[in-house]
């Protein structure tokens, strides 16, 4: 790998999206010095692993968006059953770059899993911008809320939870359109508050997936 810049020895990508199944993904080039990192294994040790920055090369094959996507729900399913300290350290174990995927339609970021998942605990079904319970529940019946990165990943902004909020789609599109500068200072204030609310402090009533009302608790 070191040495297929000059050896002239094509080396080649298969990823392992599912259990026992090799996904081809093209040939690659290396695009940086390998360097170590520390990363966490399959049991949750810190090992040190050796970074091979790659990138695949133009017209290689790509991966379909659906396995991109079907593998984010595992992982966001597995992010779920943490506790919040275990989410907390896991998150902050990642690493903060996102990884971007090319698929056959456009090129997208794969998030944290973990990060997401803290947003969703602190946001508690509530509009991190509006304070509006969420419009409608997911087909889990889960209130609906999108995760937004403050500073756009787009722009290299950090997959980070001091960098990641949940938005009702309205404040979403609003901060991808408008983007006002007092809105992206009071959500990093949000963001980095390391709270998690206990409980809802109304009840919201869905009728069909949709907000029906808000009853106060008490
Ligand atoms: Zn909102
Ligand atoms: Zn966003």
């Amino acid at each position: 790998m070191n040495e297929s810049h000059s050896n002239n020895v094509k080396v080649f990508l298969f990823e392992v999206f599912k259990e026992k199944e090799y996904t081809f993904g093209g040939e690659i080039i290396l695009i940086d010095q390998p360097y170590q990192e520390q990363q966490l294994d399959m049991n949750g040790s810190m090992r040190k692993v050796w970074i091979f920055p790659v990138k695949l090369k133009e017209h290689s094959w790509h991966v379909p968006y659906e396995v991109i996507e079907e593998v984010e729900e595992k992982k966001d399913k597995k992010a779920k059953k943490l506790s919040n300290e275990e989410l907390e350290k896991k998150a902050k174990l990642s690493s903060n770059k996102p990884s971007r995927r090319n698929t056959l339609s456009a090129s997208v970021f794969i998030r944290n899993s973990y990060v997401k998942e803290i947003a969703h605990r602190k946001a508690n079904g509530q509009c991190q911008l509006c304070k509006q319970y969420a419009p409608f529940q997911d087909k889990h019946g889960k209130p609906f809320l999108e995760i937004h990165h403050i500073d756009w990943l787009s722009s290299g902004g950090q997959d980070s939870i001091e960098n990641a909020v949940a938005l009702c789609p309205n404040c979403h599109r609003k901060m991808h359109i408008v983007n006002d500068y007092s809105n992206v200072v009071e959500l990093k204030q949000i963001a980095s508050v390391r709270s998690y609310k206990q409980g809802l402090v109304v009840r919201v009533i869905y009728q069909s997936g949709r907000r029906l009302a808000c009853v106060p608790l008490k």
